[in-house]
């Protein structure tokens, strides 16, 4: 795949994460050849695989719901296999204390009786869960003005042991920022779509290939077979020089590298990190279950990837969003991590080795009433995309995704339209 810059096609896309992937699949669907430019050694922008040292990781463990209904339908119709992906009914169940499942009833009923019988809180706690949601359900998951994911939760009563195992950790997964800090609508737009979605919305999704594996790479032949290009290595320094060559621009890339491709684009935000601490154990090993919660430590989540991913005796564990672990030298963080994982899981074999991968930018800060910039620019024929420009989905996969399609529909719009 490498390359270099030649043009030709109509569109360029900047970019070949998952927003600007999904863009050029859109587009190469309808017969439109495009030109993806990528400035990376491989795709996958924020979601890839990474090589170091002779091991192959992802730049951070991920994890996918039903609700990521256009990623999931890009990813069928590029030919990932059903198995690239493990389905696990929603379960938050931590190493000790509180557990809660899905149980297999029809509709909404499977998540309520999950809750009622969640081990760990009171009873009158899950019933003002039960209570939460459906005040939810009936203002249709809306709020009529933004506020903080803590203060939604102080107002209804939801700030006690339910919140600390379950509201509040959600709130981190899906939207990587500390529920004082995080945008309440945000959240609601996630829990309307998983927890209240149709059937199979709240269920995780684990991945079983690498990162960029799991689409981009698919993706990227896809294109390549529609006659499409996707150059390796190519980073966009000019965009006017590519204007020149190319009718249409997307350009997908990071909100933090706007600015480098024009100041007429640029995005102010700040930003929160995702650390991924991989620890590696002397033998081949199986959680008790592929993703667990630990309370009361930095990491909040441990996914087994030797299950997972057929990594032998490899284990991913997670922290998302700021916090003290960010002052931590690699070395010290990762002997925290291990020491944690065996307070919580006595048996682990020896360790043997760690490695540490810290996006500070994983994604912008979804805080209440953040900026969402729209798929146009202030530049004629460029379109932005990109997982910080979703009206209403926090960033993530599947903002990027969809972020991508309104790019591709907004370009073939304008093509239809041009004068012949
Ligand atoms: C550690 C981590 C864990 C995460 N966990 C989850 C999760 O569990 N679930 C989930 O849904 N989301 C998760 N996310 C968020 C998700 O990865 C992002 O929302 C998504 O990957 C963003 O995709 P994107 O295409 O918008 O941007 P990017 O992935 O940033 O893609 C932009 C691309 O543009 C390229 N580029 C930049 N400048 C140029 C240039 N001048 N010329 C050419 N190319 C250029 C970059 O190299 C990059 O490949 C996580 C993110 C991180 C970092």
């Amino acid at each position: 795949m490498a390359g270099h810059l030649t043009g030709g096609a109509p569109v360029a896309i900047v970019g070949a994460g998952y927003a600007g992937m999904a863009a050029a699949v859109a587009l190469a669907e309808r017969g439109v050849a495009v030109e993806v430019f990528e400035a990376g050694p491989v795709t996958g922008g924020r979601a890839r695989a990474v090589h170091t040292r002779g091991n192959a990781y992802d730049n951070g463990q991920h994890l996918l719901v039903g609700a990521y209904r256009e990623l999931l339908g890009l990813m069928r119709r590029v030919g990932v296999a059903e198995d690239a992906l493990l389905r696990i009914p929603l379960e938050i169940r931590y190493t000790r204390g509180f557990a809660l499942r899905e149980l297999p009833l029809p509709g909404p009923l499977g998540l309520l009786a999950g809750l009622l019988l969640a081990r760990g809180p009171r009873l009158g706690e899950r019933l003002g869960a039960l209570r939460f949601l459906r005040a939810l359900r009936a203002q249709d998951f809306r709020l009529s003005a933004d506020c903080s994911v803590a203060a939604l939760l102080a107002g209804y009563g939801q700030d006690g042991t339910i919140g600390r195992y379950l509201w509040c950790p959600l709130c981190v997964a899906a939207l990587n920022i500390a529920p004082e800090r995080a945008s309440a609508r945000a959240f609601l737009a996630v829990l309307r779509d998983t927890l209240a979605g149709p059937p199979g919305a709240s269920d995780l999704l684990l991945p079983r290939v690498d990162l960029s594996r799991l689409f981009p790479e698919p993706a990227a032949a896809y294109v390549q077979a529609r006659g499409g290009g996707v150059h390796l290595r190519s980073p966009v320094r000019d965009l006017d020089a590519l204007r020149a060559r190319h009718a249409r621009v997307i350009v997908a890339v990071g909100p933090h590298q706007l600015n480098t491709l024009s100041p007429a684009l640029a995005f102010e935000s700040s930003y929160e990190p995702i650390v991924t601490v991989y620890l590696q154990f002397s033998e081949r090993l199986r959680l008790a279950r592929p993703m667990l919660g630990l309370d009361g430590a930095l990491v909040q989540w441990v996914f087994d990837r030797d299950a997972l991913c057929d990594e032998p005796g490899r284990i991913a564990c997670v922290i998302s969003a700021r916090g003290p672990h960010l002052a931590l030298a690699h070395d010290v963080l990762a002997a925290r991590c291990a020491e944690e994982l065996r307070a919580a899981l006595p048996a682990l074999p020896p360790l043997v080795g760690a490695q540490v991968i810290a996006e500070k930018r994983a994604t912008v800060a979804c805080t209440p009433g953040a900026l969402r910039p729209g798929t146009r620019t202030v530049l004629d024929g460029v379109y932005r995309a990109g997982d910080y420009s979703d009206p209403e989905y926090p960033p993530t996969l599947e903002a990027a995704v969809r972020s991508g399609l309104r790019a591709a529909q907004a370009v073939l719009d304008d093509l239809a339209h041009a004068p012949a």
